[in-house]
């Protein structure tokens, strides 16, 4: 058995009442949050001796004065592969985006997504991030396991994964907007859905990985694919999700092809429920946010995405006010360049209050939003999201003693409003991915250098 001691700290808990302590404690033991509170830790716990060992095993106490825990922020919309293709389309609309990115997405294979999924976790840990999603939807026909590979590299930065299993099999030649080289046979996806959910889903309390099945969207998928995917689901009990409501463009495709809007297509192949998040949700009217209330349907908020591609600014404060379970998503990197998860926390604050004024999303909804609210629509509240005692020991430690932010009157107005703030630690599952502003499970170098040679090859002849 191992102990931490965080010891001075400001903690935000994020719990359900909101408990904060001015200079408090965090006592993980293993992977398990085991005390927590103002003041020192309790005298019970033989803890003053830095690498002492006592009867019931190692300890190590930090001394975190000057910084704030808060949760291991939780990202609900990604795309990890996108990371060899940032900074393409720089100036475009999502459809003119996607068109142009969709033949290089199809040279892709394992080899080159190992390399760019470990740099885009690695970024991700980097600024606070302890778990994600993935949404996989391109499969080569000669690609081999790139699901696998988003895997391996999870397993090795050390962050708690949730990968989707996604799909398309609207190709252009049926009236969808992706080419038919990247679509796939609506059997072969089901078959591999299934596949990934045997050989990776671990549904235990503490698990490190849950697969989720999403089809991509409602121009690259056939209403057959979206309702035997939520069979399949429902059968499996995995989650779901998919992009909705992103564009204009989007919610015209929906208009001429299935005479409705986006929120009613889906709601029609039974694909409302709070099993499912969607990614976006910007094109939404009155009705569409009383229906996904109702469902219990979550959305996946992505701002600094939704500002690239200039999609639009997502009803946040209506959402939130209806009741509707929103987290935060950097979406992939090629239409968010900085995918940073305190990133979009910052910009999602911005944004709203742009839209709907100061009072529209405040510092600690922000927050919320990337911690209790990311784990709800992962299905994770009970485990992580918050610290509490009991709770699973993923925990960002950020320092708040430096120029950037010494002296700024609220530790959470400094971190959601400030620049980033150096991260002291952050731990997941209790095992530390990032000490010091530093990665410790892979060699940052060494990740830059392999996604940048796997970013060229998968450029090279596109
Ligand atoms: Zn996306």
């Amino acid at each position: 058995m191992s102990t931490l001691v965080l010891d001075g700290c400001t903690v935000v808990t994020m719990d359900g009442q909101g408990s904060e302590y001015s200079t408090g404690h965090v006592v993980v033991t293993d992977n398990v949050i085991t005390a927590i509170g103002q003041g020192s830790p309790p005298a019970s716990l033989d803890v003053a001796v830095e690498g002492s060992v006592t009867r019931s095993g190692a300890v190590r106490r930090i001394d975190a004065s000057g910084c704030l825990a808060t949760p291991g922020l939780i990202n609900t919309h990604h795309h990890l592969y996108q990371w060899g293709t940032r900074g393409m389309a720089a100036d475009a609309t999502l459809f003119e985006w996607l068109t142009r990115l969709y033949p290089v997405w199809a040279r892709m294979d394992a080899d080159m997504v190992r390399p760019l999924a470990t740099g885009a976790l690695a970024w991700l840990a980097r600024t606070g991030c302890s778990t994600t999603m993935d949404h996989h939807y391109v499969f080569p026909r000669s690609g081999g396991d790139v699901l696998g590979a988003t895997v391996a590299a999870a397993r090795q930065v050390g962050l708690r994964f949730h990968p989707t299993r996604g799909s398309m099999d609207l190709g252009a030649s049926s009236g969808g907007l992706p080419p038919d080289e990247v679509v796939e046979d609506r059997d072969a996806i089901l078959r591999a859905s299934k596949a990934a959910i045997e050989e990776f889903h671990d549904a235990s309390p503490q698990s490190m990985l849950r697969i989720g099945l999403a089809p991509c969207s409602p121009f690259s998928v056939t209403a057959e694919l979206l309702t035997e995917a939520a069979d399949l689901a429902r059968q499996t009990k995995v989650r779901l999700h998919t992009h909705l409501a992103e564009t204009g463009d989007e919610d015209e495709y929906c208009a001429e092809h299935f005479g409705c809007t986006p929120v009613e297509y889906l709601d029609s192949l039974g694909w409302l429920g709070d099993d499912v998040w969607l990614a976006h949700g910007v094109y939404l009217d009155d009705g569409a946010i009383t229906r996904l209330a109702k469902t219990g349907t979550g959305v996946a908020h992505c701002p600094s995405s939704n500002g690239r591609l200039g999609a639009g600014i997502c009803r946040t404060h209506d959402l939130l006010a209806a009741g509707v379970r929103v987290g935060l998503g950097v979406d992939g990197a090629a239409s968010n360049e900085e995918s940073s998860l305190l990133g979009e926390v910052r910009q999602a604050t911005l944004i709203a209050r742009s839209a709907g004024g100061p009072r529209a999303l405040s510092v600690r909804q922000a927050l919320e939003l990337a911690t209790m609210g990311g784990a709800r629509l992962l299905g994770r509240e009970g485990e992580i999201g918050s610290l509490e005692a009991g709770k699973l020991a993923d925990i960002a430690l950020w320092r708040l003693d430096t120029l950037a932010h010494a002296g700024v009157a609220d530790p959470v107005a400094a971190l959601v409003l400030g620049s980033r703030p150096p991260l002291e630690l952050l731990l997941v599952n209790g095992t530390t991915i990032v000490e010091q502003d530093q990665l410790v499970t892979v060699d940052a170098q060494v990740v830059a250098a392999d996604s940048r040679r796997a970013a060229a090859a998968m450029a090279e002849g596109a």
